[in-house]
C-alpha cells in the first residue's frame, strides 16, 4: 500500500516502509469478549489519507464501548462504516477488515508521522485525541487517525491523564451541549440532575457544568460522594431509599442526564413540565437493535421506541432523548484549554500496564468506575 509521509521521526527506511514495521496490539479475531484478546505483533497502521497522523501511543483509556465492541456490539454499523472508510481510501473490495480488530477509542502520545495535507501538527508534537470507531483502535503501540481528531496535549498533565479525557469528554460535551442544548451562557440559570456522576463521562459532566456555573445534583454510590463533591456539584447517594422520591418531589430540573448504562424513567418526573426540559440517556438501544435485526428493521424499531417514549413524556411536557459520542475538533480544543487552565481535571480510577489490558477490560466490565481506567505504555 501507499505511504505518504510528509515528515517523520521514524528512521528514513522505517518511514518508507512503515507498513512493514511491526508493533504490539491487543486484538480479537472473533467476538469472544476479554478471553479472545491476544497481544499480537501486527503491522503499524500506515497513513493512507493525506490528513492522517501516525501517533506513537503512550497511554490509552479503556471505555465501556471497548468492552462491548469485543463482544460484537455495533458490529453491523461499524462494518458499514469500515466499508465507507475503505472507499474513501480508494480501496474497492468487499473486505471489511473486521478482524483482527483492535479496540481503544482514545489515546495520548507523540506524533511520529503526518500526512501531506496536515498543517496543524508536526512530528514530535505531544498530542491526545480520538480514533473513529471504524478504524483500528488505540490499544496498540501506534495508531493512525485524522489530524482533526487530535489536539496538542496540555503541558500540565501527563500522558495517562491526557488519555483519560477525550472519548468520555466528547461524549459529555455531546450530551450536554448538542443533545441537551445547554450552553455555558444558559448554565448559570440551569439545574441539572446527573445519574452516574462518578463514572468516566459523569466526572467530566460534573466539572463542565460546575465550571459554567450550573446547579448540579450528581447521583453516585456512598463511597463516591467525596469524589463527586470535589468536582463542584452536590452529591447524593442513589442507594438511599429516600433519594429518588425526594428529588422527584423537589423537581425543578431543566435537564436529567443518565450516564449509568441503565435507564430510570422515574427521574423524568423531576423535570420541570412544559418548559422544553429533557431526560437524556447515554444508553440508546439503536446499535443493539441494528445488530439483532439488521439496518432497516433496527432503525425502524429504534424510531418507534423513541417516538412511543416521547408520546408518553411529551404529553406530560417533557422530552426523552438519546445522546451519542460525537467527534468534535472544536470541543476537543476547548477541553484542552479547560485542562490547561485546570477548569477540568482528569479523574483516573486505575492505571494498568499495557501488557495487562485484559485485566483492565475486566475491571471496566465489573463496573463501579470512579473516573477512568487507563492503559500505560510508558
Ligand atoms: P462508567 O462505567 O465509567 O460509569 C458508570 C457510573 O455509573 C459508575 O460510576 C457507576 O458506579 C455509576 N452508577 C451505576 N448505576 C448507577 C445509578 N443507578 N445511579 C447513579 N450512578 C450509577 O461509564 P461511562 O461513564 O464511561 O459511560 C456511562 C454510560 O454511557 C455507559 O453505559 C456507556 O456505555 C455509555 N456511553 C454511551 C456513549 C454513546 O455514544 N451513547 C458513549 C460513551 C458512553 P456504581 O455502580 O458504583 O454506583
Amino acid at each position: 500500500f501507499s505511504v505518504s509521509c510528509r515528515k517523520s521521526s521514524l528512521q528514513p527506511e522505517e518511514a518508507e516502509a512503515v507498513g512493514e514495521l511491526r508493533m504490539r496490539a491487543w486484538q480479537t479475531t472473533g467476538y469472544d469478549g476479554v478471553d479472545g484478546l491476544l497481544l499480537g505483533s501486527v503491522r503499524v497502521p500506515p497513513i493512507l489519507l493525506p490528513r492522517d497522523v501516525l501517533v506513537r501511543v503512550q497511554a490509552a483509556s479503556v471505555n465501556p464501548i471497548d468492552t462491548a465492541i469485543i463482544n460484537g456490539y455495533g458490529g453491523e454499523v461499524l462494518n458499514m462504516m469500515r466499508t465507507l472508510g475503505r472507499l474513501e481510501q480508494g480501496i474497492l473490495d468487499d473486505n471489511q477488515m473486521e478482524f483482527p480488530l483492535t479496540a481503544g477509542r482514545d489515546f495520548a502520545g507523540e506524533v511520529v508521522s503526518v500526512g501531506q495535507d496536515v498543517k496543524s501538527l508536526a512530528v514530535s508534537d505531544r498530542v491526545f485525541g480520538v480514533v473513529s470507531p471504524q478504524r483500528q483502535g488505540s490499544h496498540a503501540e501506534f495508531v493512525t487517525t485524522a489530524a482533526s481528531n487530535v489536539c496538542l496535549m496540555p503541558n500540565n498533565i501527563n500522558a495517562e491523564e491526557a488519555a483519560s479525557v477525550p472519548y468520555a469528554a466528547l461524549t459529555a460535551w455531546s450530551a450536554v451541549m448538542v443533545t441537551g442544548m445547554l450552553t455555558p451562557d444558559a448554565a448559570p440559570r440551569s439545574k441539572v440532575l446527573l445519574l452516574g456522576a462518578s463514572g468516566g463521562v459523569g466526572t467530566i459532566i460534573c466539572q463542565l457544568l460546575s465550571s459554567w456555573g450550573a446547579q448540579v445534583v450528581g447521583l453516585c454510590s456512598s463511597d463516591a460522594l467525596d469524589l463527586v463533591t470535589s468536582l463542584g456539584v452536590e452529591a447524593l447517594d442513589y442507594r438511599e431509599p429516600t433519594t429518588k422520591d425526594m428529588l422527584i418531589a423537589e423537581g425543578g430540573f431543566d435537564l436529567v442526564i443518565n450516564a449509568t448504562g441503565e435507564d430510570d424513567l422515574d427521574y423524568m418526573k423531576a423535570l420541570k413540565p412544559w418548559k422544553g426540559c429533557s431526560y437524556i440517556t447515554l444508553s440508546p438501544p439503536l446499535l443493539r437493535n441494528i445488530d439483532s435485526m439488521g439496518l432497516a428493521a433496527g432503525l425502524f424499531k429504534s424510531a418507534r421506541q423513541v417516538l412511543c417514549r416521547n408520546a408518553t413524556s411529551l404529553s406530560e411536557g417533557r422530552a426523552y432523548k438519546w445522546a451519542f459520542y460525537m467527534p468534535n475538533p472544536w470541543a476537543l480544543n476547548q477541553l484542552a484549554k479547560m485542562l490547561a487552565s485546570q477548569r477540568i481535571r482528569p479523574v483516573i480510577d486505575k492505571i494498568f500496564p499495557f501488557t495487562e489490558a485484559p485485566e483492565a477490560y475486566r475491571y471496566v466490565i465489573d463496573g463501579h468506575a470512579r473516573g477512568k481506567t487507563v492503559l500505560s505504555l510508558s
